[in-house]
């Protein structure tokens, strides 16, 4: 049975998913991630003489967004719970990449009209590429690669794949698709069957959203915590209805505004872009228990903001106390007067040899 390998262009995909919402003639069209895999294996498989296939691994390739203006977190945290939703409920390997913001918003039209900023996205494609290569060097990790992508780029990395003996094939979006990819006689020499046009599949790869009734756990809710939604928490993530995340995004500006706006001199000019999406190690200093947020001091005395939705899953905002030694990443970069702001923090682990040492 052949083996395959899915490659997914996670940003690609995500900016085209609109071209099939609009094929679909559904606003709010969204791949069910669950059954990507499957329903592309499907298609494939009508290719194949023996009509089988056995998808061995399947690689997401995309990007989050970093260093940016904190009106929009609702929006990055989702995103980023999406990727570990794919990697824990459907055994993905994702690979993901900060994009610096710059402390702007996220999206064009709520910039400053005249800011000329363009988010540069990094790594993304020559992670896809380099991983489909590295695995078509290393024996029998796969036979068919089935890349999921657009853009003209990808070119070299198919010929070169296939050269290794590899076959590979091409799923893409209707208008979204280059023609060196699409080309059906396939003069580019890039592919080993005819185009899979996600188009075509819409029905099989539908999310159908299910409601069901969860428990806000959020220490602001008011009435009933009982709520109907379709959204799924991940394993260890708490539950937060949709009026209490409005009300925790309130509350983040007013706590930037008052604490820490309040030390602004020098703007966003000050911002650098060294660090965003790294790693860091501090102490928390100060806890605000009953408005849900604190901040961390790290070694150089810089100031990271985090409210209780930055806390990893296993660490409980009851538990962080101030003096609390923890890792985190970073969300916003401070500047010399104004703090940043922290994302996943959870508490330090103390490496192996350190143990030891001690
Ligand atoms: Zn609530």
């Amino acid at each position: 049975m052949p083996k395959v390998m899915l490659f997914i262009d996670g940003t690609w995909l995500y900016y085209n998913t609109s071209k099939l919402s609009e094929a679909y003639g559904q606003q709010d069209f969204r791949i069910d991630f669950g059954k990507l895999p499957a329903v592309l294996a499907e298609t494939l498989k009508k290719d194949l003489p023996a009509g089988e296939v056995d998808i061995v691994r399947t690689y997401l390739f995309g990007s989050y967004a970093s260093n940016y203006d904190l009106r929009d977190d609702d929006a990055v945290q989702r995103r980023r719970d999406f990727f570990e939703m794919l990697k824990e409920e459907y055994h993905y390997e994702v690979e993901v990449y900060p994009i610096n913001f710059m402390g702007r918003r996220l999206r064009k039209a709520d910039r400053d009209p005249g800011d000329s900023f363009e988010p540069q996205e990094k790594c993304v494609d020559i992670a896809l590429a380099s991983s489909l290569l590295y695995m078509a060097a290393v024996p029998g990790a796969y036979d068919i690669a089935v890349v999921v992508v657009g853009d003209q780029d990808f070119m070299p990395v198919l010929q070169y794949c296939r050269r290794l003996g590899k076959r590979v094939a091409i799923a893409s979006i209707k208008g979204s698709c280059s023609p060196e990819l699409s080309d059906p006689r396939d003069e580019a020499r890039v592919k080993d069957f005819d185009i899979i046009w996600l188009d075509e599949l819409l029905p099989k790869l539908e999310l159908k959203y299910e409601w069901h009734q969860l428990q806000c756990e959020s220490p602001i809710h008011k009435g009933k915590r009982e709520v109907w939604t379709t959204y799924h928490p991940r394993k260890g993530r708490k539950f937060y209805c949709d009026l209490c995340r409005q009300e925790f995004l309130k509350q983040k500006q007013e706590a930037q505004r008052e604490f820490v706006l309040a030390f602004e001199a020098k703007g966003e000019g000050a911002l650098v872009g060294n660090g965003v999406g790294s790693s860091l190690v501090g102490l928390v200093t100060r806890k605000f228990a009953e408005r849900g947020f604190g901040f961390i001091e790290t070694g150089d005395g810089k100031n990271y903001f985090f409210h209780l939705t930055d806390l990893a899953p296993g660490l409980d905002f009851d538990e962080v106390q101030e003096g609390l030694r923890v890792d985190f990443e970073i969300k916003k970069l401070p500047s010399d007067d104004r703090a940043g702001a922290a994302h996943n923090v959870r508490r330090h682990e103390v490496p192996e040899t350190a143990r030891f040492e001690a």
